[in-house]
């Protein structure tokens, strides 16, 4: 944790000097001349003139990472070498941390201390794991004949590009730049159009962290344009992508359109939070969903968006989360008692004011919120909808902000039938003190994680990731390595 205060935080954002140029093999990329503003949610103040990069930018970029991974030292590094130079950039994180929070903060509107104490965290600890674990790895010897030797090795796949939102902009990022850095690729990174000065100040650290030119590169652009020519690009040879299903989608068809790229997905999530009346603390599962769901603005895949609870401790249960949601301090992201910030930008904030809309057209009841803040900048009361029904839009559609459904059940199949309603599969809970239940119910579920008796718990030891049409492949955990690595098979005659 950090004791800056509201007033250091304040003057710091007063003198912050951002990285508005690319990072382009080991140093900075005016571009074409062409830029974006991004502007603050704070405040809707412009912060800084950025260069926008297209089809141009990404070339000299992958090309970079081409030649980076085709001639360059990175690939032909020891894996101790390599795990060295990230562990180095894990430190260099952690030395920038307070300049990292807040680019973070003032680009996508988040409290600074959660930035800080959250999310910079994660981002060191993604480099250093992955970069400890690089010269940890063994490949495999499997049983022949006497005459035979079969050699079954990792190889780095070569040029990552990867894709990410402004959520958690930064540890987006790490989950997929420092596995594929620790196994021998280069990589390109695209940050979202709202959040590039995070990623680019990153690029900057990268130099100082000795990853030689062209190892790792950033574009700041736009999707339909620099994501677009990163999806289609040839020089790619995997592309990994955080973000919406729908832009997903797109990624599948410019592999299929140009060299068919393997394309790993992290997609969208409308995640169940399964609430037994034998819970063993309903004031904690009330507690739990309350922070799931208020946390990073709602800004989150794993946001627990939907509270099933049972019918019989609905009203307890319920009270609680509003009476959490009523009380939740929001306000600057500067501000350290700040307990939720702004949502990223004016158009996501009126996607998010046409949902809460539609669920009063729909019949749901508002608990709590459902209002704008009177005030400058793009700032949402925390909202909770009970009555909600599996037919409702508010039972299915991600909204991505900080609007609970509240739907009740009364048998386990009932809890199981509504959790698995829906087409994503990213996260879910379960609270119950019955260890049958929990388990039954996790395997029921169809989850890229379930969590019993918690949320949002685990470790860069795990992996993370989506079933059905919440994605495939795993973030974090040694199997995020299969992600950037080939296996070879050499067979030898003896
Ligand atoms: P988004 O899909 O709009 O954008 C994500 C990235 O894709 C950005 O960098 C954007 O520039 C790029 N992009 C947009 N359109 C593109 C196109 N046509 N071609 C190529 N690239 C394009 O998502 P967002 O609004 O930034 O983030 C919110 C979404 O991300 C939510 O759906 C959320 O659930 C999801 N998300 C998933 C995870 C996960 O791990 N599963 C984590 C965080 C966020």
């Amino acid at each position: 944790m950090t004791d800056l205060t509201h007033a250091d935080w304040q003057s710091l954002a007063g003198a912050f000097r951002p990285v508005t140029e690319h990072h382009i093999d080991g140093g900075p990329h005016a571009g074409g001349g062409r830029t974006f503003t991004v502007v603050s949610p704070r405040d809707g103040r412009a912060l800084a003139e950025v260069a926008c990069g297209g089809q141009g930018e990404v070339d000299l970029a992958v090309a970079a990472a081409r030649r980076a991974f085709d001639e360059g030292p990175w690939p032909r590094l020891t894996p101790t070498e390599r795990g060295r130079a990230l562990v180095r950039f894990a430190e260099l994180v952690e030395e920038h941390r307070t300049e990292l929070a807040l680019a973070v903060s003032l680009e996508m509107g988040k409290p600074v201390t959660e930035a800080y104490g959250i999310e910079l965290r994660a981002v060191a600890n993604t480099f250093r794991w992955y970069g400890e674990a690089a010269d940890k790895l063994v490949d495999e010897l499997p049983q022949t004949a006497a005459d035979a030797l079969a050699l079954v090795t990792r190889e780095p796949v070569g040029v990552v590009a990867a894709v990410v939102p402004w959520n958690f902009p930064l540890t987006m990022a790490a989950w997929k730049i420092a596995p594929a850095l620790a196994a021998g690729c280069t990589a390109v990174l695209k940050p979202a159009e709202q959040s590039p000065l995070s990623a680019l100040l990153l690029g900057r650290l990268s130099v100082e962290a000795g990853l030689p030119p062209g190892v790792f590169n950033v574009v700041a652009g736009d999707g339909p344009e620099a994501g677009r020519a990163l999806g289609l690009h040839p020089g790619v040879d995997v592309l990994a992508f955080t973000g919406s299903t729908a832009v997903g989608r797109h990624f599948l068809r410019y592999a299929a359109d140009s060299n068919l790229k393997r394309v790993w997905l992290e997609l969208g999530g409308k995640s169940p939070n399964i609430v037994f009346p034998d819970a063993p603390d309903l004031a904690a599962a009330a507690a739990s969903a309350a922070w799931g769901i208020f946390f990073n603005q709602g800004e989150m895949c794993t946001a627990p968006s939907r509270l099933l609870v049972h019918r019989s401790i609905a009203d307890e249960v319920v009270d609680a989360v509003v009476e959490r949601g009523r009380t939740l301090r929001v306000g600057d992201p500067l501000d350290p008692a700040t307990e939720m910030g702004a949502l990223v930008t004016e158009a996501h904030l009126k996607r998010v004011q046409g949902h809460i809309e539609t669920a009063r057209a729909e019949g749901a009841r508002l608990r709590c919120g459902g209002g704008r803040l009177d005030r400058p900048g793009t700032y949402l009361e925390p909202t909770v909808f009970d009555q909600v029904t599996p037919d409702m839009a508010l039972a299915r559609d991600e909204i991505f902000g900080p609007v609970l459904s509240v739907l009740t059940f009364d048998t386990e199949d009932e809890a199981v039938r509504l959790a698995n309603a829906t087409e994503y599969g990213l996260a879910a809970a379960v609270w119950t003190a019955n260890l049958s239940t929990a388990h039954r119910v996790s395997r029921a579920v169809r989850a890229g994680t379930v969590w019993v008796n918690c949320y949002e718990e685990g470790g860069l030891n795990v992996p993370f990731g989506g079933m059905k049409q919440s994605g495939h492949g795993r973030d974090k955990s040694l199997h995020a390595l299969d992600k950037y690595t080939d296996l070879k098979t050499t067979w030898v005659q003896l």
